[in-house]
């Protein structure tokens, strides 16, 4: 019998490759970074083969490290960073382009356009989203329009469009498929049919040719060519949905929130695609083989840990990301300042690709401890406007939030979080719930996971943190807040 489920869970800062036991304990790890390419003002590209090597290379890596291999591992999952969009040629397999990062804001221009005609709204109750630069759509237009003899060699279908899932699964497989939840996020799904919808493809001028097939999120859909061959790739889905599946949230009303490079909120809502009046997105949150299709709402924060990265890498007040928290307590608040990372415009609740970052409330009397602790706290509020959003949709009242990504290890922040909420705060024992959400997918299809209850068994509690904080200093520091994110509004034509 073998033993293991494996998952490549390709991220927007890095690739990890991990393999799990049947208890969902981590078995092999393996992680590399690949490089963020900002060739303009408001541009984010990775390039696809080196995230393809990237891929490869922590899947040697996993492998050589636990002595597994083939005959160990009964299933890979895939999950990735969502939206993000490569079209490559075929043929030969190169892209003929970079990937356009779901950051990346370079079509604002043509969302304005699009919305002119019918509102910012016009195609949320087919999709469930509202027109902005984050999803694949006008990404893919974008390299239809603007790269050289490109749009010709796509009606003939000699193209391929994929987000990430789809290039790492047609690299190991040779299939050229993605799932529901991926699907969802690029403005051409139809929420109620699940398949492509001809009418925005026509709006948006993209050919049916170049998209992949639509599965479920489970399911084989072939086997491993290049490492672990003959092992079938059975899982996908999109990071936040597989950390959703991968936190157990299986019945409606249940919810978890993801801090990584930007932050994502999602609640199931049961089988039936619930509109958001609130700024949030309707979107799928897994679907099983032949089951219903389970529908989510999601509150996405574009900037929240490359938020850190940023006081990294371009201010250098900090050597590594968990320095941040040393940095921050440093001071014993923000000093009076609010800081808004609306560096990729501002998404849920706002929904506006003009607002660009700011720092307010700026006096002499602040350093680079209270500018750190502000970039922390800004998760934390940014975080809370979500849940606002997420209960008033939902008609749930969240009495405990489980969070999971690589910013839970910050203690400051999950204390501030929950101070914030007026909610407990609780991690679980395994937080890598993105790769494990994967693993579970791929590990359903091909019966090593029996049910969702042998799942929710291997769920457990790590850290709980409670509120402390008095409702008035929390409405004080909340309310302020909220002015600052208008002084970011209408920035940019
Ligand atoms: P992703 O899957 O989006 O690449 P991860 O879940 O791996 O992200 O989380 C990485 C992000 O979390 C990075 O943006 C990093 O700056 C941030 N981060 C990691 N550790 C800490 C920490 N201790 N405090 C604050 N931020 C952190």
């Amino acid at each position: 019998m073998k033993k293991y489920v494996a998952a490549i869970d390709q991220g927007t800062t890095s690739t990890r490759f991990m393999i799990f036991d049947h208890s969902g304990n981590i078995i092999a790890v393996n992680q590399k970074e690949h490089r963020q390419i900002f060739p303009k003002p408001g541009w984010v590209e990775h390039d696809p083969l080196e995230i393809w090597a990237r891929v490869q290379e922590v899947m040697r890596g996993a492998l050589q490290e636990s002595g597994l291999q083939s005959a160990d591992i009964a299933a890979i999952g895939v999950t990735n960073q969502r939206e993000t969009t490569v079209v490559w040629d075929k043929s030969t397999g190169k892209p003929v382009y970079n990937a356009i990062v779901w950051q990346d804001t370079r079509t604002d221009i043509l969302c304005n356009e699009l919305a002119k005609d019918g509102g910012q709204d016009r195609l949320r109750e087919k999709t469930g989203l509202p027109l902005a630069t984050y999803f694949s759509g006008p990404k893919i237009k974008w390299i239809l329009d603007n790269v050289d003899s490109v749009r010709a060699k796509a009606e003939k279908g000699e193209l391929a469009f994929g987000n990430i899932d789809s290039w790492v699964i047609w690299n190991l497989t040779g299939a050229h498929v993605t799932d529901v939840t991926n699907a969802s996020r690029t403005l051409l799904m139809n929420l109620h049919t699940l398949d492509w919808d001809a009418d925005t493809l026509k709006l948006l001028n993209i050919p049916r040719a170049i998209l992949p097939e639509i599965r479920s999120s489970s399911e084989i859909y072939g086997t491993a060519k290049i490492i672990l061959e003959g092992v079938p790739v059975a899982g996908d889905l999109g990071d936040q949905q597989a950390a959703l599946f991968g936190q157990t949230c299986f019945s409606a009303g249940e919810a978890k929130n993801t801090y990584g490079t930007g932050c994502f909120m999602l609640m199931n809502m049961g089988e039936i695609p619930v509109p958001s009046k609130s700024g949030l997105l309707t979107t799928l949150g897994y679907k099983i083989g032949n089951q219903k299709a389970v529908y989510a709402l999601e509150g996405s924060i574009a900037v929240t840990g490359s938020l850190v990265q940023w006081l990294r890498d371009n201010l250098g007040i900090i050597q590594k990301s968990s320095d941040v928290e040393t940095l921050a307590q440093t001071v014993e608040d923000s000093g009076g300042i609010y800081f808004v990372p609306a560096f990729s415009g501002l998404y849920a609740p706002y929904w506006k690709s003009d607002a660009r970052g700011a720092i307010v409330g700026m006096t002499r009397y602040v350093n680079k401890g209270h500018i750190a602790r502000a970039a922390l706290e800004a998760t934390a509020y940014q975080t809370c406007e979500v849940l606002d959003a997420m209960e008033a949709d939902s008609g749930v009242k969240l009495t405990a939030l489980k969070v999971d990504g690589g910013m839970v290890f910050n203690e400051l922040l999950m204390q501030f979080q929950s101070d914030i909420l007026d909610v407990p705060v609780v991690r679980p024992k395994v937080a890598e719930t993105t790769a494990l959400g994967a693993a579970y997918a791929a590990g359903l299809a091909v019966g090593f996971w029996k049910n969702y209850d042998e799942l929710r068994a291997n769920w457990g509690v790590d850290k709980r943190w409670i509120p402390k904080m008095s409702s008035n200093q929390r409405e004080g520091l909340y309310s302020g807040w909220k002015k600052a994110v208008t002084r970011t509004f209408d920035w940019v034509e």
